[in-house]
């Protein structure tokens, strides 16, 4: 029977912790897939596809999203949420989705599916959190740098990231130096109704760079080899950051290219975690005095799926990361605007940077997403700017 909708139960119950992790990772399964579902019991999946399938592709499709399921879902245990903040319960002024607004004013405009341009409101928003990370940054007395967009890919091979992300990495390349080549392409080069360019994939260089997925892996790579300071490296920096997330790219809350601000801490594990500690107590007073509605929560990395289930509890056992989820009122739904990382000594080994004593130097860093923390602010305060916390009304002045 040809059918575009798919309805099964998972080969185990996906337990409800996992039922949102689980569902972002069936947009990788198969391309046919144009939206996946999973209730929230975790005991019903359903799968939409763009085209109407046979039976025995149906089965391949689905064959595919029980391997995800089990592989994700079976023995996993639900690890203990660990809440260091919460502020979700501040009242604030407004409770509208901030999309149609921002369309309505010319605000956003939307180049491909997670990439946008965004206008005069949304980058003075931008510029004020901004204003605040450095502030955090200066009280840190963090060095500036500027991180280049492109990484090689042996940077990246180098800290297995691909092997953790690679669902969501974006791969750069050029034309290769043949004349030939270049002029066919010149005169030829065209794109199709969907926007696929027609060139022929021998045309274009091996691939050896990549979009740069975080910020902070660049000043790990610039320190490596190297024998840190007694008193550790601070450093800030802000960059454009790339994670090709499929089906859940949506609205400004989840891009294809958005942008980060980073604190990064490199030095003796003990340097790193109460740096941490501190910026996120001076990170509160920055969100108390605005009144935003949040909470500090330890989370995971989207690893992909077959390292989901061991990295996710080491990152967990070990308090890796803590997230600060802005609350959206709009969807009654929180979303992450940044995060407190630790990296324990990973970069310090894989990239021999050095402590005095020859031992190797732990990581951390403090992740903000611009672009997120502003839609969560417009999502919680609005667009009348008499509802706004005072010290923010003059940005528009
Ligand atoms: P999520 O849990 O939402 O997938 P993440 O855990 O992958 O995010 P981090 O790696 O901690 O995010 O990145 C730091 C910050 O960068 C996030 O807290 C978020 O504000 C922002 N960020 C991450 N991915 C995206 C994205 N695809 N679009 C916009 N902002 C993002
Ligand atoms: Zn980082
Ligand atoms: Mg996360």
């Amino acid at each position: 029977m040809n059918a575009t909708i798919i309805e099964f139960p998972p080969t185990v119950t996906i337990p409800p912790h996992l039922v949102g992790e689980v569902q972002s990772k069936l947009a990788y399964v198969d391309e046919r897939i144009a939206a996946a579902h999973i209730g929230a019991a975790g005991d019903n999946i359903i799968i939409e596809l763009k085209e109407p399938l046979s039976t025995a592709e149906q089965a391949t499709i689905e064959e595919k999203v029980q391997r995800v399921v089990v592989s994700m879902a079976q023995g996993a245990i639900r690890p203990k949420v660990q809440v260091l903040e919460d502020y979700l319960d501040r009242r604030v002024p407004f409770n509208g989705d901030p999309m149609p607004e921002l369309a309505r004013r010319g605000e956003i405009s939307q180049e491909a599916q997670g990439i946008y341009v965004l206008g005069p409101l949304l980058t003075r928003l931008v510029d004020w959190f901004e204003q605040r990370f450095l502030d955090l940054a200066a009280s840190f007395s963090a060095q500036p740098y500027r991180f280049p967009t492109l990484i090689p890919a042996r940077y990246l091979e180098k800290v297995g990231y691909f092997r953790a992300f690679p669902h969501s990495l974006s791969f750069a390349t050029h034309l290769r130096e043949d004349l030939d080549h270049i002029d066919s392409f010149a005169e030829g080069a065209a794109c199709d109704q969907h926007g696929n360019l027609n060139a022929p994939f021998e045309r274009f260089a091996p691939i050896q760079t990549l979009l740069s997925p975080a910020v902070c892996y660049h000043l790990y790579f610039t320190l490596a080899d190297q024998t840190l300071p007694p008193q550790g490296v601070t450093a800030t920096a802000v960059g454009n950051c790339f994670r090709y997330e499929s089906l859940n790219l949506s609205s400004l809350e989840r891009l294809w290219n958005f942008t980060m601000r980073e604190v990064i801490f490199v030095g003796s594990k003990e340097f790193v975690l109460e740096n941490r500690e501190i910026a996120r107590q001076r990170m509160q007073r920055v969100f108390e005095e605005i009144g935003f509605a949040y909470r500090v929560e330890s989370a995971n990395d989207p690893f992909f799926i077959g390292e989901f289930r061991k990295q996710a509890a080491f990152q967990s056992a070990f308090q890796l990361k803590y997230e600060i989820r802005a609350r959206l009122p709009f969807k009654d739904s929180t979303l992450a605007v940044g995060s407190y990382n630790y990296h324990q000594d990973f970069f310090g080994r894989h990239l021999s940077i050095h402590l005095p004593d020859g031992s190797p130097a732990h990581t951390g860093c403090v992740a903000f997403g611009l672009e997120r923390i502003v839609f969560a602010f417009l999502a919680q305060f609005g667009f009348d700017l008499a509802q706004w916390p005072r010290s923010m009304q003059e940005i528009l002045q």
